[in-house]
C-alpha cells in the first residue's frame, strides 16, 4: 500500500534519502528534519496510512513497541533523561505529513518542556457525559 504522491511514503522505500537510526520490514525510524530537540526521530510504518484510524492493531502495536525501543536507546545513546512520545491526527491535532507516524523526542534534564497544557476543570457530571459520548462510539 504505497500513495505515489506522499513523502514520507518516498522516504520510508528508500527514494528519498535521510538519516535512518532503524529499519525492519515494517518501518523506517529516521531522524526529524526540523527537531524539537537533538535526537527527534520519527517511525515511519513502510504502509501508507494518513493516520492512525486507519492502521491496523498489530501494525499499531509493534510501532509502540518499537517507539519505548528507541526511547531507552535515546537515553543511553544520548543521555536524556525521559522522553515524549507523540502522535498527531489531522491538521487540528498538528498533523501536517498525511503518512502516520510517531515523534519520539528526548527529554534532557533542565531542557524546555515539548509537550505541554494547562490543566482544566472538569465535574464529574460533565465527565460522566463526555465518557459516555466517546464510549456509544467504540
Ligand atoms: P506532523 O506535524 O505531521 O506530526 O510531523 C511532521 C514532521 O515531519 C515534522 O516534525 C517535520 O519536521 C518532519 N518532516 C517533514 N518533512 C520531512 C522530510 O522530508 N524529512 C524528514 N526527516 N522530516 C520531515
Ligand atoms: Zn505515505
Amino acid at each position: 500500500m504505497r500513495d505515489d504522491n506522499c513523502i514520507f511514503c518516498k522516504i520510508a522505500n528508500g527514494e528519498i534519502p535521510s538519516t535512518a537510526v532503524y529499519e525492519d520490514e515494517n518501518f523506517k525510524a529516521i531522524l526529524d528534519l526540523g527537531p524539537a530537540q537533538k535526537g527527534h526521530t520519527l517511525i515511519l510504518p513502510k504502509d501508507h496510512y494518513k493516520d492512525l484510524t486507519e492502521a491496523p492493531e498489530e501494525l499499531c502495536g509493534k510501532a509502540f513497541s518499537l517507539a519505548g525501543r528507541i526511547g531507552a536507546a535515546m537515553k543511553k545513546g544520548l543521555g536524556c533523561a525521559g522522553f515524549n512520545v507523540v502522535q498527531n491526527n489531522g491538521s487540528a491535532a498538528g498533523q501536517t505529513v498525511f503518512h502516520l507516524h510517531i515523534h519520539i523526542i528526548p527529554r534532557y534534564a533542565d531542557g524546555p518542556q515539548i509537550v505541554a497544557w494547562n490543566p482544566g476543570t472538569t465535574t464529574p457530571e460533565e465527565s460522566s457525559e463526555t465518557a459516555a459520548k466517546i464510549a456509544a462510539e467504540l
